[in-house]
């Protein structure tokens, strides 16, 4: 059985500076991804660690680098999907924890439930035994002069933060994902974000929603978006994809063609 992975640190400009950070970035996540993978370890679990590689890494938007809400704080979305048996777990507007798709996975595996937002979500990560940390534990200072700098009137940077014509330095920095195929013939697929600049307190994006932000079904595909998420929730833009594989699309024609549903709603994304 052939085995494949798949990361990425989000769609849009990036700034010069950030080119190098950002590719090394995504190298090590794919490098790390693919030796557990080449080992036989399981698709989920190779996603995970991938996806938490890139939450380490202050050159994305997830995890440490994270954007800060209207109020000065992180709160952040992740998901995770095994295609196996649809099983997925998602968090929404979660603070004060290191990986939040290891949340994500936590209640996917030791709860009823799939998704769990805000201090819910905190609550059941302390309560599993995830790491937790402070908001300044996860914030980095290029976020904390973007914060200030919309505070003190800089709307532009909220209003071009996906417009592709924007400045390269007002690009945002990138959600992370991952979607890996494991010897076993099983997929999975998993997506973090710190979410929009200055999006409001309890904001939850297309990230942790199933179909939205992410999605895998062993019979077809898997698939981990990024872009503005008021778009890519309205059109369940992984989904969309992964039907379209399931309709017998080539898996790049497929993308392409989700993405155009995009227009639609005059969404942005990849
Ligand atoms: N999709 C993310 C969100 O709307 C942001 C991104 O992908 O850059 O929260």
């Amino acid at each position: 059985m052939p085995i494949a992975l798949a990361v990425h640190g989000g769609a849009w400009n990036i700034p010069d500076e950030a080119v190098q950070p950002s590719q090394d970035g995504v190298r090590r996540a794919r490098e790390g991804g693919w030796r557990r993978l080449a080992e036989g370890g399981s698709a989920l679990d190779v996603v995970e660690h991938a996806v938490r590689l890139l939450e380490d890494d202050p050159a994305f938007d997830a995890g440490r680098g994270s954007r800060l809400n209207d109020q000065g704080m992180v709160e952040m979305d992740a998901s995770i999907m095994a295609g196996a048996g649809l099983e997925a777990g998602a968090v929404g507007a979660i603070r004060d924890v290191r990986h939040p798709v290891s949340v994500a996975r936590q209640v996917m595996e030791r709860s009823p439930h799939v998704m769990l937002v805000g201090d819910g979500a905190r609550d059941f990560a302390l309560a599993a035994g995830a790491e937790t940390c402070r908001t300044l534990d996860l914030l980095v200072g290029r976020e904390r002069e973007r914060y200030l700098r919309v505070r003190s009137g800089e709307r532009e940077l909220v209003e071009r933060e996906f417009d592709p014509e924007g400045l390269p330095e007002e690009g945002p920095l990138g959600t992370v994902g991952a979607v890996a195929l494991d010897r076993a013939g099983h997929l999975a697929a998993a997506t973090s974000t710190g979410g929009t600049q200055n999006k409001a307190a309890g904001r939850v994006g297309d990230t942790p929603i199933i179909g939205a932000g992410t999605y895998a079904d062993d019979r077809f595909g898997a698939a981990s978006a990024t872009g503005w998420g008021e778009g890519i929730l309205r059109v369940l833009l992984t989904k969309s994809a992964v039907d379209r594989l399931a309709a017998g699309a080539e898996p790049e024609l497929a993308a392409r063609s989700a993405l155009e549903g995009l227009d639609r709603v005059r969404g942005k994304g990849g």
